[in-house]
């Protein structure tokens, strides 16, 4: 190699150790890293094949040749007995195949397996959590301590004491002078959900993913607070192992010095035996042989991999028999006899390259991030939904800055937080548009709503299907004959822009339409024309004004007579009207002061359109004027809408719960319990005969 080129792989090698190192200090240490596991790995591949192809550039200070990061100086440091080591990686079946192969070689080399054998090997998950050392003597523990930089780790033996799932005494008769196990500590998605929701609210920091949640609630310096967090333990390996003799005398078991007096003589059989101990063992490890049984367990566990209640970032393969272990042995920071088998990355980091808004059905404005693209759980993501606004402030989401994506499964792609640390200085924050970005109608957010939402309904052309659905609905303007599939259709064709267009249709052309004959359009062309005279309530609520149902748009029909005169309402005026409050008058008065949905209303007078008043109560002549009634059961002929409708026109009002104020509850069969409500309050209780009598008086 020439002068020049070992320069430059001398510098490139350098370059990589100090980024690593970097990385570990704010992974390790500071619980707060940079960038994804993903691309820590590639540079860690990076160097490690460097180093492979240059042997005389390593040093022991590479990251390679160490585990982990100093330990935090503020807790206090305990020196591992047995060091404390991380795994070799596979990412492909082939690197599986390969450790299969050298472990093949090595133990018939050894003698210890015949030719043309199997080894055994110990499969189990890989928890991503982060390690930790129990030490338990004479069945009690004493010490706790994280891995540290594997000779180092720090003391968390008070905040260990405070989580459940880690026995403060081994159980049963086989108890040694001292056990240190080695394990995970972790939280599953659940408590991790919750622990977040919790920090929400106390406007705390949120943690990134459940095992930045596990280490920043394990290495606190107040065990108080890592009390209240749900950590969980699996037990998967071990350190220092004294037994004590039937003589009495302590045996030293170290493996790492190859001591032949073990507890057990297969790893399969100390997960067992700690297990007997009541220390916490997960029960998806299986014994498997050859590299065949490991990807057979590779797969059944991938597929299982959504549905575990933690997460798991791969699978950990290990030679069973200990013997076989120890004559592997180790190389700088891993053991030789054990494998991390790693699953495609569900996070990887990417840059927000703009937040677009999108209008949905409804009129919802969802903020949609486009993200530089990023190969993440299997696919490229380019943009992920940001849900509304509240969730940018939450995640503190700046256009600009570098996010972590994940997609676990076939869940959608989520950015789960922002990194500030790596904010450029031109990024810049979000704000929602004052007007809807389809349409150009004033948008709004109510208080309580975290929702901003176009208050263009009749004329934005995201809202066109769901409002053309829902004003040609039964309980609307009763047009049969046009459902979801023709409305579609209709606008996808861009023949209906808006509600006034439906009047416009003809025969001819809706008879080409698909999966309509000449018989249907004709058909629906008479439907249409009907609804020329829809009751002016009807119209009202196919007009879709947010919070006004069926009930409110007949109650203001009835109230103001004709629709000019309800346009013209102001709140006030509106307030006047039996049961609306401030919510239902400010959504009528922002939607008639909205000029494109007054534009509609005066397309649909040119288009013949004309409502027709309600037939007015006659000063409480009505019937049911003013009395509230429950419906519970099938009645025997009426429809629940039947019933609601007939009750309206005779002036009452249905209401979905019985309290003391209903007069009536009508029963049919199999009613609930309204029925017994009504019973325990004493309301009056009908069946069908006995509210088409009241209906029918005058
Ligand atoms: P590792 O996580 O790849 O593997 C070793 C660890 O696996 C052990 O220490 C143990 O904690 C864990 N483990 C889980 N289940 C196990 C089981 N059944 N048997 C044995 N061990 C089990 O290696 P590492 O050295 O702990 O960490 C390196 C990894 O950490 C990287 O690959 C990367 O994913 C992540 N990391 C990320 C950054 C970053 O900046 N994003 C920085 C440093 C490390």
């Amino acid at each position: 190699m020439k002068q020049n080129e070992v320069q430059s792989v001398t510098q490139k090698i350098e370059a990589l150790r100090r980024e690593i190192d970097r990385h570990n200090h704010q992974y390790y240490v500071l619980n707060a890293p940079l960038v994804s596991d993903a691309e820590y790995d590639r540079m860690m591949n990076e160097l490690a094949a460097l180093e492979d192809a240059h042997p005389d550039l390593i040093t022991p200070y590479s990251p390679t040749q160490r585990v982990g990061a100093a330990p935090l100086s503020a807790f206090g440091s305990v020196r591992h007995a047995v060091v404390m080591r991380s795994l070799g990686n596979a990412f492909e079946a082939d690197d599986v195949a390969a450790f299969d192969r050298r472990n093949s070689e090595a133990l018939q080399a050894a003698g210890l397996m015949p030719p043309g054998g199997q080894v055994e090997y110990m499969a189990e998950l890989k928890f991503d959590g982060l390690a930790v050392s129990l030490r338990y003597e004479r069945g009690l523990l004493v010490q706790a301590a994280t891995r540290g930089d594997g000779q180092t780790g720090e003391d968390i033996t008070a905040n260990v004491r405070t989580v459940r799932s880690v026995p403060l005494r081994l159980q049963g008769d086989d108890i040694p002078e001292v056990l240190e196990v080695r394990g995970e500590m972790l939280m599953t998605h659940q408590d991790f959900e919750r622990l977040n929701e919790q920090q929400r609210q106390r406007r705390e920091k949120v943690f990134v993913n459940p095992r930045n949640a596990a280490a920043g609630s394990l290495r606190q310096l107040d065990p108080r607070i890592t009390a209240t967090r749900p950590l969980r333990f699996f037990a998967y390996g071990w350190g220092e192992i004294r037994l004590r003799q039937a003589s009495g005398e302590l045996d030293l078991f170290n493996q790492e010095a190859g001591d032949a007096a073990m507890p057990r003589d297969t790893h399969a059989g100390m997960l067992d035996w700690f297990a007997s101990l009541g220390l916490p063992v997960n029960d998806l490890r299986r014994r498997v042989r050859g590299v065949e049984g490991l990807l057979a367990y590779y797969e059944e566990i991938s597929a299982q991999r959504a549905t575990l209640q933690f997460e798991i970032d791969g699978l950990v393969y290990k030679v069973d028999s200990l013997e076989a272990q120890s004559v592997l042995g180790y190389v700088a920071r891993a053991p030789r006899y054990a494998v991390a088998h790693k699953f495609p990355a569900q996070e990887e980091n990417t840059v927000v390259l703009d937040i677009d808004v999108q209008v949905g059905r409804t009129g919802a404005l969802t903020p949609v991030a486009r993200l530089k693209p990023v190969f993440v759980g299997g696919v490229t993501v380019t943009n992920a939904t940001l849900h509304n606004e509240d969730e940018i402030r939450r995640k503190g989401i700046y256009i600009g800055d570098t996010v972590v994506v994940r997609r676990a499964g076939d869940v959608i792609p989520e950015i789960v937080a922002s990194i500030a640390e790596l904010r450029p200085a031109d990024a810049r924050p979000f704000h929602m548009p004052q007007s809807c970005p389809v349409c150009g109608s004033a948008v709004e957010r109510l208080e309580d709503e975290a929702a901003t939402r176009c208050t263009g309904g009749l004329f934005c052309a995201a809202q066109r299907k769901q409002s053309l659905t829902h004003a040609a609905g039964r309980k609307a303007l009763d047009i049969e004959g046009l459902g979801e599939k023709l409305v579609d259709q209709l606008v996808e064709s861009g023949r209906v822009k808006s509600l006034a267009d439906l009047f416009t249709l003809n025969v001819l052309e809706l008879a080409a339409y698909e999966r309509m004959g000449q018989k249907s359009a004709e058909n629906l062309v008479k439907a249409i024309d009907k609804a020329r005279k829809p009751e002016l309530g009807r119209l009202l609520f196919a007009l879709g004004i947010r919070h006004v149902g069926e009930t409110t748009a007949r109650d203001l029909a009835l109230h103001f007579g004709s629709i000019e005169a309800i346009m013209q309402a102001d709140e006030e005026a509106l307030l006047a009207v039996r049961d609306v409050g401030p919510v239902v008058a400010g959504s009528v008065v922002r939607f008639f002061g909205e000029p494109h949905n007054r534009e509609i209303i005066q397309a649909l007078q040119q288009a013949g359109v004309e409502p027709v008043a309600e037939a007015a109560p006659q000063g409480g002549a009505l019937p049911l004027a003013g009395k509230t009634l429950v419906l519970t059961g099938t009645l025997p002929n009426w429809s629940r809408d039947e019933a609601t409708r007939h009750i309206m026109a005779a002036g009452g009002k249905v209401s979905g719960s019985v309290s003391r104020k209903t007069a009536y509850v009508v029963a049919g069969e199999e009613a609930g319990s309204k029925l017994e409500k009504a019973r325990t309050l004493g309301v009056t209780i009908l069946d069908e005969d006995g509210l088409k009598a009241l209906l029918a008086q005058e």
